[in-house]
């Protein structure tokens, strides 16, 4: 194997480890959410295509004989939940998760045209497919939070203005 493949087989690795920090952060996130139904939804569905995603890349890995227990990933997991925990403290909590949700789509966009062309580039048909899909539906996370940014700070200033307490998730 070329160090060139050596690289994509650790790109396809830290993808996976990726997804598997977003579903960390994801339900820590969806749980949380009491009055933002919306928003705690397509959370829901994120987890959802997010668990397929990582599911493709397993595919993938053990496929060409990489076996699972090489590529599970737990200082990613760990961080997540940091992630997805250092907002509770935080009286704008749901504001600095949909702040956290919208920069880790955008890591996820970045991290799949990196490894997609480099399987293009690699002649990696299989691994290349896998990252389209994935991106595409990075792609619509990233848009659906971006369009429902100014209704989530708006209801979040709306139940801050009521003060009843229910802003904070
Ligand atoms: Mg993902
Ligand atoms: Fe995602």
């Amino acid at each position: 194997m070329t160090d060139a493949h050596e690289w994509l087989i650790q790109w396809a690795r830290d993808a996976h480890a990726m997804e598997e920090q977003a579903r960390t952060m994801l339900s820590g996130q969806a749980q949380r959410i009491e009055n933002y139904p919306e928003l705690r939804a397509r959370i829901e569905q994120h987890i959802q295509e997010t668990d397929r995603q990582a599911q493709r890349l397993e595919g993938y890995l053990a496929n060409i004989g990489e076996s699972e227990s090489t590529f599970k990933d737990i200082s990613g997991k760990l961080m997540a939940m940091g992630q997805s925990f250092s907002g509770i403290f935080a009286g704008d909590e749901v504001m600095k998760g949909a702040l956290a949700g919208y920069t880790f789509e955008h890591m996820e966009i970045a991290s799949y045209t990196i490894l997609m062309h480099a399987a293009q580039t690699l002649g990696d048909e299989q691994l290349a497919e896998i990252c389209r899909q994935n991106l595409e539906e990075e792609k619509a996370m990233a848009a659906w939070l971006a369009d429902h940014m100014g209704a989530t700070t708006a209801k979040f200033l709306q139940l801050e203005a009521i003060g009843s307490g229910a802003a904070k998730r």
